[in-house]
């Protein structure tokens, strides 16, 4: 079935109960024993919910895998992930990625013991030097945040599988309408269903689907053990977001490319960064790999801070807030506001400067976007 079919039926039927067309929210922590030694489908809700197993199939079948598992947050799904490794082990991540992943590795993960060693993974001749002997993990996110780097994720994965390492990618840009990190080898699929999944930015949540069954059974068994599971009523929001994951994301994907292409010939604008352009530097990789380039992008005003400020100060449509992939559109300064947990010199060296705006393009009528940074940029 097509990817639009899955959205709405994949993991889902009428309610064997009542015959309720749609999931219910079954908002209970236990189930009921049919008698002693007799266990139903499910027993406590951390380990097994009936609406969070709708929307894990669901999304499982979208990413086209077959475990899913959903988190309370996108960074209870990567603490979940990370718990697959133990003191002692080395961890190679991209060194150009979410605020939130890099603070989980540098002041957590490290403190516990795993080797964190970041790395720039566009030089795939870096990884392969990196990689040692007690390399357990390669945790990829692409396009990045926020600067739209593109990894290529077959020639990771496949430098990963002759080393036998394990490779993850965190999708929540392009969410699986436009891009499947397994279908390129990718061993775990990772996303804030915070973003594009749900789309209505009215929740927190994530997830991870994998294929192999050894490794669902171990993060089957760390979600339970760490408790990192989505609540009943969060999955049922969830899910009703991802029905509409298809055409909102064809919404985003074009009103994007046409703000970007519009921004490239402003006279105010020194740079803007999409994959979709094809000034960007990796744009056949980006066609090669994705079917789309998804809403998210960033800019560069000409001048430095005190031009972005101005510009953010005057939008009207356009909200001043982090977070991405909800249906109203989202303005943003990476360098005081969602990268601002890394450091001002790992900022600086990224090229995360004070006059870059990163925006999460919504799916109002793409005409009035563009009016109201036209409006705004006459300000800068
Ligand atoms: C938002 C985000 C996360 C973290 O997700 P939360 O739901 O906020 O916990 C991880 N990765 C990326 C790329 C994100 O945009």
């Amino acid at each position: 079935m097509k990817f639009e079919t899955r959205a709405i039926h994949a993991g889902q039927g009428p309610d064997p109960a009542y015959g309720a067309v749609m999931q219910p929210i079954y908002q209970v922590s236990t189930f009921a024993y049919k008698g002693v030694k007799q266990m139903g489908p499910f027993d406590y809700s951390r380990s097994g919910n009936p609406t969070r197993k709708a929307l894990e199939d669901c999304i499982a079948s979208l990413e086209g895998g077959a475990y899913g598992f959903a988190f309370g947050t996108g960074m209870a799904a990567e603490t979940t992930a990370l718990a697959l490794l133990s003191a002692g082990d080395h961890i190679i991540v991209h060194d150009d990625l979410y605020g939130g992943t890099y603070r989980l590795c540098k002041a957590v993960i490290s403190r516990q013991g795993v080797d964190v060693q970041f790395v720039n993974l566009r030089d795939v001749d870096a990884l392969k030097s990196a990689i040692k002997p007690h390399t357990k993990l390669i945790w990829t996110e692409t396009p990045t945040n926020p600067l739209m780097n593109i990894l290529d994720l077959a020639a990771i994965a496949e430098i990963a599988k002759t080393k036998g390492v394990l490779t993850l990618c965190d999708n929540t840009f392009l969410s699986p309408y436009f891009q499947n990190p397994l279908a390129l080898g990718i061993d775990m699929a990772l996303h804030s269903t915070t973003k594009y999944i749900n789309g209505h930015s009215d929740v927190v949540g994530g997830a991870i689907v994998v294929n192999d069954p050894e490794l669902a059974g171990r993060l089957a068994f760390h979600q339970n053990a760490l408790g990192t599971c989505q609540a009943p009523f969060d999955c049922f929001l969830v899910l009703r977001g991802l029905k509409t994951l298809a055409v909102r994301m064809e919404a985003h994907n074009r009103n994007a490319l046409e703000i970007a292409q519009w921004l490239e010939k402003h006279p105010k604008i020194e740079s803007v960064l999409h994959p979709g352009l094809s000034s960007h530097p990796q744009h056949d990789l980006a066609l090669r790999q994705a079917r789309g380039f998804g809403g998210t992008f960033s800019f560069k005003v000409k001048g430095g801070e005190d031009e972005a400020f101005r510009l953010l100060a005057n939008v009207k449509l356009f909200i001043l807030a982090e977070s991405l992939g909800g249906v109203e559109s989202l303005i943003e300064h990476p360098w005081t506001m969602t990268h601002l947990s890394m450091p001002e010199e790992v900022r600086a060296a990224a090229g995360i400067t004070g006059n870059l705006i990163r925006i999460s393009v919504g799916i109002e009528h793409v005409d009035d976007l563009i009016a109201d940074l036209e409006q705004a940029l006459e300000k800068v």
